[in-house]
């Protein structure tokens, strides 16, 4: 009897399709993996749980990938993304540029929405989002509305260069997102006049998904406590 616990969700279980396939999923974890979450190595032994995370790559039409997490870092899940699976999955943090009404400061915001939630349970028992938990742990709060106030970050800046590319940078000008943005018009102006951008984190969103209303998926982000966010310094190269 196998004295094992490897965490499948129902839905995983289905895509697994067969219990010898899920008698493979725990060699496979035995033998260890590079956990979705925290990218350090895991083996599944009977001290150490892990869960099966199922990938369905771009959008759903690429073959199933199936990965495996410390059980502390992430939950058994199917995971639809947008993206072939590569060796980092967890990488993926799309992002979009968001004018607020001129009266909320700092009106131009960054909105980050990491598509996977690395999530661990407390010693008593909730479940937190480690990206949120992390950034809450360097300055940035909660937010608690789409108008809501985001405290000044030390060091925390946003850089912006040719093509619309954006760089969120921390303190030690380590980037916490970088990369192309559409910016709504306005967006440049409300940054350079105020020297203030804004930058949200919030768990939940699918960024990618068109056809999602992000701002309504962001209200009901800052309403379970799964949105961060803090004002950057703006920096111009020129
Ligand atoms: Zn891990």
């Amino acid at each position: 009897m196998r004295q094992l616990v490897l965490n499948i969700a129902p839905e995983v279980a289905e895509l697994l399709g067969s219990e010898d396939a899920i008698l493979a999923a725990f060699d496979a974890a035995e033998l260890g993996f590079v956990c979705t979450a925290c990218g350090q190595p895991g083996t599944l032994t009977a001290t150490d749980r892990a869960s099966v995370v199922a990938y369905l790559p771009d959008h759903g039409r690429g073959a199933p990938v199936v990965r495996y997490a410390h059980e502390h870092c992430q939950a058994s899940e199917l995971l639809t993304v947008d993206t072939p699976v590569g060796d980092d999955p967890g990488s993926v943090w799309p992002a979009q540029a968001w004018l607020r009404p001129d009266d909320d400061d700092p009106a131009a915001v960054v909105l980050i929405g990491p598509r996977l939630a690395a999530l661990r349970v407390t010693d008593g028992g909730e479940t937190i989002d480690r990206i949120t938990a992390g950034l809450l742990g360097v300055g940035f709060e909660l937010l608690d509305g789409l108008d809501g106030p985001m405290p000044n970050v030390e060091g925390l800046a946003v850089r912006l260069g040719l093509g619309d590319r954006v760089s969120v940078v921390d303190g030690d000008d380590c980037p916490l997102w970088d990369g192309p943005l559409v910016l709504p018009p306005g967006w440049t102006e409300a940054a350079t006049t105020t020297g203030r951008v804004g930058v949200v984190v919030a768990s939940g969103l699918n960024l990618l998904d068109v056809e999602r209303d992000h701002l309504a998926d962001l209200h009901d982000a800052t309403g379970r406590g799964a949105a961060v966010a803090a004002t950057a310094q703006l920096l111009t190269d020129d």
